[in-house]
């Protein structure tokens, strides 16, 4: 019997399919929506260039080319785009990066957004925005930015590299490994991230072999998806937050960011039930260094030293995160962030390889 709980579940509607972007014109007219403001990542051109023919008059205008983390400038001049075009809707097409800049604009506006996700964020399954000026990274939750509609087509992440791939598969199984330790998770978020960790593992080493994989693919959608939604009700914890301080004060990448410092916060907060059912899911008896191997082996920076961070700076983001949440012992908190930075191998005794 599990123990008493609340799950809230969040309105969206998925269709996930080989050639499934063909059905956008569709979804637009079965939410009843006018013209939309198309935002497409510069590397899925050719994939926008065929939707806003498909799109026919609906088409009211396009932003191409987005920045990670969403610079406030860029959320400014989208939200004059979509006011100038009269956009009723915005579709955004690629990664997360699209998709955050489509938030910023319906977090202002209400606008609905269809998402088309090529990689695996995982963020069209979440009301969670966010937005970055002067280094600083500001993110909330708002209704009004979870995507109405998510299109998966595992034909668009075909053309993902395998590297980009790797490393944003591994920024899904941080949200589902998260999900599982944090204060609203549930059997209903631990029973996502378990299944999401499954599809993503499989899809990984699937892909690894052959990127054009479709099976793959899709269930590399798949997990992303579930990933997505049980971040979505599990909420962040101490992991995204650090990744968040991270990326907006040091631009790191965001993807490779997760992947070096999730197995060193799962060496210090992975419990129970889930990480077992993690751990059986993964094929290892220890969940952190399972990751890390999972990681390592799939050419993923395993350091924040790779991504270019300094150890001072790691030093100090430790500092400044610990000053910002007291609730966490200062002292882990370097310690994650020194292995993260080393990109040491966690072990079932805490120490090096
Ligand atoms: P991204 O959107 O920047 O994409 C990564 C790279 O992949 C880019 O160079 C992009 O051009 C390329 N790319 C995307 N699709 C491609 C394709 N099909 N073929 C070839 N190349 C392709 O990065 P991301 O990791 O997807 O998203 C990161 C951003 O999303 C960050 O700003 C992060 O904060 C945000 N995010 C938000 C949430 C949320 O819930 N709000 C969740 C996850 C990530």
């Amino acid at each position: 019997m599990p123990e008493p709980f609340a799950h809230v579940r969040l309105p969206s509607r998925i269709v996930l399919g080989p050639g499934a972007l063909d059905q956008v014109p569709e979804e637009v007219d079965l939410l009843g929506i006018g013209k939309v403001l198309l935002i497409a990542t510069s590397s899925v051109r050719e994939a926008a260039d065929l939707l806003q023919i498909a799109l026919g008059d609906r088409f009211a205008g396009r932003i191409d080319g987005v920045k990670q983390h969403v610079p406030v400038e860029r959320a400014e001049a989208a939200r004059e785009k979509a006011r100038e075009v009269g956009a009723a809707a915005i579709i955004a097409i690629g990664g997360g990066s699209a998709i955050g800049l489509a938030k910023a604009i319906a977090l202002t506006s209400g606008l609905p957004i269809i998402a088309v996700p090529t990689t695996y964020a995982g963020s069209e399954m979440t009301p969670v925005w966010g937005q970055t000026s002067d280094r600083d990274k500001t993110t909330g939750t708002d209704l009004a930015v979870l995507p109405k509609t998510v299109v998966y087509d595992p034909l668009l992440s075909r053309k993902l590299p395998i590297a980009t791939t790797a490393a944003s598969v591994a920024n899904a199984i941080a949200h589902c490994v998260e999900a599982t330790w944090t204060n609203k998770a549930d059997p209903i978020t631990d029973i996502t991230a378990v299944e999401g960790v499954r599809a993503l593992k499989e899809g990984l080493t699937a892909a690894i072999k052959d990127p054009q994989d479709l099976d793959a693919r899709s269930n590399l959608l798949y997990g992303a998806s579930l990933a997505g939604s049980a971040l979505a009700s599990a909420g962040t914890g101490i992991h995204h937050k650090l990744c968040h301080l991270l990326g907006g004060t040091y631009n790191l990448p965001h993807a490779e960011t997760h992947a070096a410092v999730l197995p060193q916060v799962t060496r210090h907060k992975a419990t129970g039930r889930a990480k077992q059912d993690l751990e059986k899911t993964l094929g290892t008896d220890d969940l952190a260094t399972g990751l890390f191997d999972l990681f390592d082996q799939a050419h993923v920076p395993t350091s924040l030293k790779a991504l270019g961070l300094t150890e001072d700076q790691a030093q100090d983001a430790a500092k400044k995160f610990a000053a910002a949440h007291r609730e966490e012992d200062p002292q882990v908190i370097t310690d994650i962030l020194l292995a993260a930075w080393a990109g040491t191998r966690p072990t079932n005794e805490g120490t090096a390889r």
